[in-house]
């Protein structure tokens, strides 16, 4: 009897794996987490039901989630990675080499642990890297709480339900500003806007409220259904956004990040959005 996972993100629009096997299942006091083995995609981790990252294109949002801020900036020294439980972002994060700190904000152990021991192939050693400062707590009361200040804040989060939906706050977003250093940029995973409009629209609104420059670039997720992904951008540094491709390049080339999806055309063309897109904004 084969077996499928329905993806539950959508009410209205459902999606589901084959299943090959399913590795694992748990419940944490936060979320259920299963781990499933599709044919096609490897390992599959959700939260909830929903999919979080898979073993095959989990490179295209690590590496469009970092690599677009830290190579933009130019100069980062230290990175905040709120959510992230996978280890996918703060491994890619940690390639490059003037990275002195990175800070993981991760509200449940169980994820990371689930992940350093079924998904190693995506955050293969990040986790016992000496930059690595990895904490187990709420994003949304650190950003509040932390005194520290970082180059690059990057939320990996959920989408807005359960322990995600505070991510997407007003407050949330005007705690991130505070914790950045001048000219420092934050991104946000916002959800998929054909799908998740609203999302987009409200992130970028409350965004409006503290930064200067307020955008959001694109990329192509097949596991995180209905088009092209938002990652939300959010900077007192309007001129990250115009960095040509020449200083990217002599910013990439020298980097040994083995990259599988970004190079830097990838990252200025990211940033050219359709209307139905910078109609959110
Ligand atoms: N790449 C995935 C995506 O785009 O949906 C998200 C990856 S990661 C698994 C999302 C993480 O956010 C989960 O580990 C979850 O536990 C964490 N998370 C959710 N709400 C949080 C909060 N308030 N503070 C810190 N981490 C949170």
């Amino acid at each position: 009897m084969t077996e499928w996972h329905e993806e539950g993100l959508y009410p209205d629009f459902r999606t589901r794996y084959k299943i090959d096997k399913v590795l694992y299942e748990s419940s944490t006091e936060h979320q259920k987490m299963r781990l499933l083995e599709h044919p096609r995609l490897g390992k599959i981790l959700t939260l909830d039901d929903v999919t979080q990252t898979t073993e095959k294109d989990e490179f295209i949002y690590h590496e469009m989630m970092t690599h677009v801020p830290i190579l933009a900036h130019g100069a980062v020294r230290r990175v905040l990675i709120i959510g992230g439980g996978d280890g996918g972002i703060l491994e890619e994060v940690l390639k490059h080499p003037g990275i002195e700190k990175a800070t993981m904000v991760e509200i449940d152990a169980g994820v990371v642990e689930f992940s350093k021991r079924y998904l190693s192939e995506i955050c293969k050693d990040a986790f016992e890297d000496p930059r690595t400062d990895l904490i187990i707590g709420d994003g949304y009361a650190f950003v509040g709480e932390s005194p520290d200040k970082y180059d690059v804040v990057i939320v990996d989060s959920t989408d807005p339900e359960g322990p995600g939906e505070i991510l997407f706050t007003r407050e949330f977003y005007k705690r991130c500003k505070d914790r950045l250093n001048a000219g420092g940029v934050l991104v946000t995973q916002n959800g998929v806007p054909f799908m998740q409009a609203a999302e987009l629209r409200s992130s970028a609104a409350h965004m409006r409220n503290f930064f200067a420059d307020v955008s959001c670039y694109l990329a192509t997720i097949p596991t995180y259904v209905g088009g092209a992904m938002a990652m939300g951008w959010a900077t007192d540094n309007p001129d990250l956004r115009k960095v040509t491709v020449e200083t990217l390049e002599a910013r990439f080339t020298p980097l040994t990040l083995n990259s599988r999806y970004y190079t830097p055309e990838v990252h200025k063309g990211a940033f050219a959005l359709p209307p139905y897109v910078s109609e959110l904004l």
